[in-house]
């Protein structure tokens, strides 16, 4: 019998197999494997010269450096890869609107905020430190809230502490520091926290209460000040007395039925490997297009893994703003990296290889492959609210535990997040839907993993039905239906704020 291979574009020159072949194996179309070839590596599909471009998603992801013959592994040391697409004067809005699929659902049931413009989905108490010197004293408050408060608030769903590393010590009066402050002060503002805001600060730090709240919101009842408590007794009584009058009002809190403009989702992949771009990463882009299609805001991010393919993002680009804050985007952050002494070659991970994504270009066209086909109505800075609905790039690195921060900071209320190698990722302040690439990852992680796209590699089930099932799923998670994984085994990943800001 011969091993299934997949072509992802009718003009590619390497394909996949869909499990690991032995040399002198037989191929789908009679090709024979030259090599022994591990499952989702290159093959060539026909004789390749020295020089020649390797082509993958019907683009270039690098080219030879030796020639190789029909049947050959191709893999990472043979591929030599060309700069990064130009930004300036970048075509955008070229691509031609895709017809997006007719969303089956457009209302899910929610917690509305008075004022805001998306809703929550969980009922969370959130306690954000002003500065790390506070954590100590916030972690051990939230311990005691949790045994003595919470039981009596059954419909607040749990109290997060936002831990981070800054408020002090970092250059406050530079550019930079915009990021990291902005992204503070609207992650206090997440959908999830219900409109509460309570800040617990030390009363010597350099990022000052005002700094993260308006003037009306910087008061007595949302502010504690430690160096203005009697002892350690004393904190944790006014940290307790503040939560139980926030506690109240949430807890009062009831889902309604809400158009699905009022959601925001976050998309993001980690532990990626061959199969992300083709199972799960597709699968996220066609329940991202019913979500567009349906009102909702869907945030894609990662810029390193989108840099490679921005012109494809560009093209995309309902308008000029958004195609030039795209390419702004991607100069600072080209920058950013320089100034590191780095350059995106330090992307992909030794485990993606080892998976066999070869170059940064191909993991780029796998990344973007999570974003589907709807124009891009707006860009964001990183950790900056959006303002449209639809598919919006929210420019943020491509870590997982930063653009889970960053998208939470931009307001996303759910993540969906795709893996090929698996990762138990989660965050404490809103739910991560784990989509595994390949069906193995699922088997061996039947309790971790919550929606298997490897089905597409196997031909079961094809990239719109897997798409629909996770359409369904997110609005499930969202109206409190379903609990992901991650989400009732509390994973929580140490929030990591993006700071490119020097510390001093
Ligand atoms: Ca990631």
């Amino acid at each position: 019998m011969s091993v299934r291979i997949i072509q992802i574009h009718e003009t590619d020159n390497v394909a996949i197999p869909v499990e690991a072949v032995s040399k002198g194996a037989i191929l789908e179309g009679g090709l024979t494997a030259l090599d022994d070839i591990p499952q989702g590596h290159k093959i060539a599909l026909r004789p390749l010269a020295a020089g020649e471009p390797v082509i993958r998603y019907g683009a270039v992801i690098g080219y030879l450096k030796q020639a190789a013959n029909a049947g050959a592994w191709i893999n990472e040391t043979m591929i030599e890869v060309p700069p990064p697409p130009d930004l300036d004067n970048m075509p955008w809005g070229t691509a031609s609107a895709a017809a997006l699929p007719v969303p089956p659902r457009t209302v899910f049931r929610g917690y509305d905020i008075p004022g805001a413009s998306f809703a929550g989905i969980r009922n969370i108490l959130a306690i954000m430190p002003a500065v790390q010197c506070v954590s100590g004293v916030v972690n051990a408050a939230v311990e005691k809230m949790k045994r003595e408060l919470l039981p009596r608030f059954p419909q607040v769903d749990d109290i997060v502490p936002l831990n981070h590393a800054y408020g002090c010590g970092v250059a406050m009066n530079v550019k930079d520091s915009a990021i990291w402050i902005g992204s503070l002060k609207n992650l206090l503002r997440n959908p999830n926290f219900g409109g509460e805001i309570m800040v617990v600060g030390l009363g010597c730090e350099m990022l000052t209460p005002d700094m993260l709240l308006d003037p009306e919101e910087n008061a007595p009842e949302n502010v504690i000040i430690l160096q203005e408590c009697r002892g350690f007794t004393g904190m944790i009584d006014a940290i307790l007395s503040m939560a139980e009058k926030k506690l109240h009002r949430l807890n009062a809190r009831k889902r309604t039925e809400l158009p699905l403009s009022k959601l925001c989702v976050g998309m993001q992949c980690g532990g990626s490997d061959a199969f992300s771009g083709i199972t799960s990463n597709p699968v996220a882009g066609y329940a991202s297009d019913l979500l567009a299609g349906a009102g909702a805001a869907v945030l894609f991010s990662e810029t390193t893994e989108v840099r490679d393919g921005v012109h494809l993002i560009a093209a995309r680009c309902a308008g000029e703003e958004a195609a030039k804050k795209l390419a702004a985007e991607m100069r600072w952050y080209d920058a950013y990296l320089r100034a590191g002494g780095a350059d995106r070659t330090a992307n992909p991970s030794p485990g993606n290889k080892k998976g066999g994504l070869a170059t940064i270009i191909e993991k780029a066209l796998g990344c973007i492959a999570k974003s589907g086909t709807a124009p891009v109505t707006e860009v964001l800075s990183p950790g900056e609210r959006p303002s449209q609905r639809g598919l919006i790039f929210a420019g943020a690195p491509a870590s997982d535990m930063v653009c889970g921060a960053q998208q939470l900071a931009s307001g996303i209320v759910l993540q969906v997040f795709m893996t090929g190698r698996g990762t138990p990722y989660g965050l404490a302040s809103a739910p991560v839907i784990k989509v595994s690439s390949r069906t193995i990852l699922k088997e061996l992680w039947p309790d971790l993993i919550d929606l298997n796209a490897g089905t597409i590699a196997e031909g079961s089930e094809t990239i719109a039905e897997a798409g629909l099932r996770l359409f369904n799923m997110i609005i499930d998670a969202a109206s409190g239906d379903y609990k992901p994984w991650a989400e009732r085994y509390k994973l929580h990943n140490d929030l990591t704020i993006f700071n490119p800001a020097p510390i001093t």
